[in-house]
């Protein structure tokens, strides 16, 4: 269920996140990196990778004819297959934990196993706002709508039963953050077709992404993924999902660790489930684009902690089963001890 703050009341933090997320993952020391390599090799390099950026074949200028290079359209031929319906709503964002505004824009049904996909009634009260509701309506904001979605059909193939309360905590933003790479990554594909930067526009993940690119930190027009590019859809992606999208989540999570915490005893609850936990995450964070399967999980050192509301309410969840065994292990012996006393007078 991805949701999005509409462009009014979100961005503008774009510079702000762009240094704070490559201070996280620890580029700031880039340029010390490699520095016994040969210095005129590196400089020869960084020429080729400039001069391929400006490739006219792969990006045409406009006095140009637009040659495109074959570049892939799995994840677009792939989605094309994916069963979805569209629901016609008002576009009626929502308030959540007072610090902003939300829009659902498509969810999927676990139990029907059913994609469906928000049309929005443009309902005139967004009125000077008007672009946001019919950029959400349009054809390529609503595929990257299916890609997440689909990425959680793709994840409940895995069973995230088997883990500890905590860990379980963990799984439910991985399925979300493994959702915006998913967009982020038919975005990537889109890109290739022609360099535009407007397909990334619309959500804070892929705007980032869209900055590193500029940025030069990395070259998807090479075709091939580096570790940086990795690293900084799984690492960045994640700090960006926890600063822009998890408030949204914050009691849709809740409702779903209070159901699990209830199904599970104490033991089951806190025994140590890293292994579990990190096959989990490879299922979560694997990707199939450009004829290629990447781990993006293996770029993680780490989960993200926990906020520290969610760690206390797990902490509470916790202590509310112990306390129930106890009190019903201890109204067991009483009973038994009742009745051995019954039994001998
Ligand atoms: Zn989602």
């Amino acid at each position: 269920m991805p949701y999005t703050k509409p462009k009014f009341v979100v961005y503008g933090m774009k510079k702000k996140t762009l240094v704070a997320v490559i201070a996280l993952l620890g580029l700031s020391s880039l340029s010390s990196l490699n520095r016994n390599e040969n210095m005129r090799e590196r400089a020869q390099e960084k020429m080729r990778q400039m001069a391929l950026l400006k490739d006219p074949a792969r990006f045409p200028s406009s006095d140009k004819p637009p040659r495109y290079r074959p570049f892939s359209h799995t994840l677009r031929e792939e989605l094309k297959k994916v069963d979805y319906q569209v629901d016609t709503v008002d576009f009626c964002p929502f308030a959540a934990n007072g610090d902003g505004l939300y829009q659902n824009l498509g969810y999927f049904d676990e139990e029907n196993k059913k994609i469906t996909i928000y049309h929005f009634r443009d309902i005139r009260v967004w009125n000077n706002e008007t672009s946001v509701i019919s950029r959400l309506n349009d054809f390529d904001a609503r595929q990257a709508v299916l890609a997440h979605e689909y990425r959680h059909v793709i994840n409940a193939g895995y069973d995230n039963s088997r883990l500890n309360l905590r860990d379980y905590a963990q799984s439910l933003r991985d399925d979300e953050i493994s959702g915006c790479i998913a967009s982020v990554l038919l975005k990537r594909e889109k890109f290739l077709d022609n360099g535009d930067y407007a397909v990334f526009d619309g959500s804070p993940e892929s705007e980032y992404y869209a900055e590193a690119v500029k940025a030069g930190l990395f070259y998807p027009q090479f075709g091939k993924m580096s570790r940086l590019e990795q690293r900084v859809l799984i690492i960045a992606g994640g700090k960006i999902w926890e600063q822009n999208h998890s408030a949204g989540y914050e009691s849709l999570f809740r409702e779903k660790i209070a159901a699990y915490a209830g199904e599970k005893d104490f033991a089951a609850l806190t025994r140590n489930t890293d292994e579990e936990y990190r096959r989990l995450s490879a299922h979560y964070y694997t990707f199939k684009f450009d004829g290629r399967t990447i781990d993006l999980s293996r770029e993680r050192p780490e989960p993200m902690p926990l906020s520290d509301d969610m760690e206390t309410y797990v902490k509470i969840l916790l202590f509310k089963i112990k306390t129930r065994e106890i009190l019903e292990s201890g109204r067991q012996t009483m009973q038994k001890l009742a009745s051995e006393i019954r039994a001998r007078w």
